[in-house]
């Protein structure tokens, strides 16, 4: 048995699946059906709308005998999550052919077999939606939802959809440890702090792989570099160094049973607003 298997609760009844391909629907709370439902049928960012379906129609050579999902692509794994991941949006040919986040793709290929390694999934794979995988106390969401071109939505596109973003994270009312995937991932979070009042500007939280810090809503923020191709391919990222991430992510989970929101821990000084100091972990 996988060691995070042991911990939680039969994992038939806490997976789900985007909600048009979700076999065991009949656990997926109603907040997150109704939400995942308005995501898919969201148009708010014309330059997006036009660029996801564009890409789903046009397809790459290699998928071309596959339909493609081209619509936004929300969010993955266990609603019960200890673990929230936020990443920056669908890759064109990955999530917005597949409809799952990091499935299809070589970010994908890259993180999954590290979240099996670290007890956050049942398997290493993940190619399409009915592939079996299922995430164990962590949940996938991103800052946008729609596949931008050249992987950068614009700040009034990251605006547009942060409401999904604030509604996904107020109903994970389990999450302790948020880890960022990116600096636009980071920001994101930031951000969100922010329209809840609890942050007034970026402070001293810096984006630097490895750094952690206790944010005034208790949680505690995981900064990782993308696993995308540019950062896998260079070494700038390694298996290695993105294991180390979610080893911490799990052990800051454990930690953080029983910490007050915005209380101090050893990430924080006293007042739990600003980070003293970051730590770095690779
Ligand atoms: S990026 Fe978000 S807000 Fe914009 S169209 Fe897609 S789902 Fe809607």
């Amino acid at each position: 048995m996988h060691p995070r298997q042991t911990a939680h609760a039969p994992e038939d009844s806490r997976n789900r699946n985007p909600p048009s391909h979700a076999p065991n629907g009949a656990s997926t709370p109603h907040w997150l059906t109704v939400l995942d439902r308005e995501l898919i049928a969201c148009t708010r960012c014309p330059r997006l709308v036009e660029y996801r379906e564009q890409i789903a129609r046009v397809k790459r050579r290699a998928y071309r005998n596959c339909e493609y999902w081209g619509k936004p692509v929300p969010g993955f794994g266990d609603p019960d999550a200890r673990v929230l991941i936020l990443g920056l949006a669908p890759g064109a040919h990955g999530s917005n052919r597949t409809g799952r986040p990091f499935t299809g793709d070589a970010s994908g290929k890259f993180m999954y077999p590290v979240l099996y390694e670290t007890g956050f999934a049942n398997q290493p794979n993940a190619t399409d939606r009915n592939d079996g995988l299922k995430l164990k106390d962590l949940y996938i969401t991103a800052a946008v939802r729609c596949a931008p071109p050249a992987n950068k939505p614009t700040p009034q596109e990251l605006a547009n959809c942060s409401s999904f973003l604030d509604r996904e994270i107020a109903g994970l009312n389990k999450v302790r440890v948020v880890v960022a995937l990116g600096k636009i991932g980071f920001d994101a979070y930031l951000n969100y702090l922010k329209r809840k009042k609890m942050l007034q500007g970026r402070g001293s939280y810096l984006f630097k792989h490895g750094a952690h810090y206790r944010m005034p809503d208790g949680k505690v923020l995981l900064a990782s570099y993308h696993p995308s191709n540019q950062n896998t391919q260079t070494g700038k990222l390694t298996r290695k160094m993105f294991v180390e991430i979610f080893k911490q992510a799990a052990k800051f989970a454990d930690e953080s049973i029983g910490a007050p929101p915005g209380g101090s821990s050893h990430l924080t000084p006293k007042s739990g607003v600003r980070p003293a100091k970051s730590g770095v972990t690779s």
